[in-house]
């Protein structure tokens, strides 16, 4: 029995002990998270003065980090809603300088933009020539043959001033001596036309005996293309030519005629002149005179809704009366087109 009691009692003894222990720990738990809670604030407090050392800009840092402390998901969903909403916007905007309207439309000789404004040849041609029918609105279509030379510079800022389009009818041998091949590409960025006016533009040649020589005529006329798409590239197409001298002035034209229509090629001749190519007995002196000479030689003609002017890029006086030839189109109620 005795022995049992000793027993016993160890065990209270051990228990106790063991309980004291238990609380010790306890204690001490409660010590180390009072006191770390305690300094943990009192570690924060010291670092503030660290950070805010001194200055206006110091100022601005602690009011940025109290923002981003106060309400740190609210500025980051208000970020995330901002570039969510941007990116749709930003896309709508790449779209139109995905399009530009100055490059080459594929497949023709004008720009995309010149698209509104570019007429089939084979039918303007219908218009005037071909006993078809025509009540649109009334179209001019200024024409500039024999260039690119360093005058035609002067030509081509006047209609860039007017925002005027034309087509220009380029001899090949012209464009082969011509040492500046942007000239090409300047065409097509401003808004105009480009056509074939033979390569050689020597008569002998293409009309010995004054009868035109269907497969020489259709030879420059690939050759001189063929040149062009040397600057624009292969994606560069014009099927508009021009006779030299004019279909009217050669015999074999209808043979000549069928000849480039088999290759999908159209000519135009013209309905209105300012008489800027004519000989001097004919020519009229000075710019007034060869603006007025395009309404007058226009009237004269049975097509007057349809006007294809013929003029000359290579003459000192074609910049100085263009101005006025735009003027009485304009004021006369035509828009302007090019040949496509
Ligand atoms: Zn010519």
């Amino acid at each position: 029995m005795k022995r049992r009691k000793e027993i016993d009692d160890r065990k209270k003894m051990h228990s106790r002990k063991t309980r004291r222990k238990l609380l010790g720990v306890l204690l001490l738990i409660v010590l180390l998270g009072t006191a770390g809670y305690v300094f943990k604030d009192w570690f924060a407090d010291e670092k503030k003065p660290v950070e805010v050392a001194d200055g206006i800009e110091d100022q601005n840092l602690e009011e940025e980090n109290g923002e981003e402390e106060m309400e740190p998901k609210e500025v980051e969903v208000e970020e995330f809603v901002e570039s969510h909403e941007e990116k749709p916007l930003d896309r709508e905007k790449s779209v139109p300088d995905m399009i530009d309207l100055t490059t080459l439309k594929v497949g023709t000789n004008h720009s995309v933009g010149a698209s509104a404004y570019a007429y089939s040849t084979e039918m303007v041609r219908n218009w005037i020539w071909g006993g078809v029918s025509y009540e649109g609105e009334k179209i001019a279509f200024l024409t500039f043959d024999d260039g690119p030379v360093k005058k035609s510079e002067a030509v081509l800022e006047v209609l860039k001033r007017r925002g005027v389009p034309a087509t220009f009818f380029i001899p090949g041998y012209v464009l082969a001596e011509h040492p500046d091949e942007q000239v090409l590409h300047r065409y097509i960025e401003e808004g105009h036309a480009i056509a074939v006016h033979s390569y050689s533009h020597v008569y002998d040649t293409l009309y010995p005996g004054k009868l035109a020589d269907k497969e020489k005529i259709v030879e420059e006329f690939i050759q001189t293309r063929d040149l062009m798409r040397k600057s624009l590239g292969d994606e560069f197409d014009t099927r508009v030519f021009r006779f030299p001298g004019g279909s009217m002035s050669w015999k074999g034209i209808d043979e000549a005629r069928s000849a480039l229509a088999e290759i999908g090629v159209y000519d135009m001749d013209w309905n209105a002149i300012s008489g800027d190519g004519e000989p001097k007995s004919r020519r009229p002196e000075g710019p007034q005179a060869m603006a007025e000479h395009v309404m007058f030689t226009l009237s004269e003609h049975w097509m007057q809704d349809i006007a294809v002017v013929l003029m000359h890029d290579t003459k000192d006086i074609t910049a100085e009366y263009l101005d006025q030839v735009i003027d009485q189109f304009e004021s006369a109620g035509y828009t302007f087109g090019i040949l496509e």
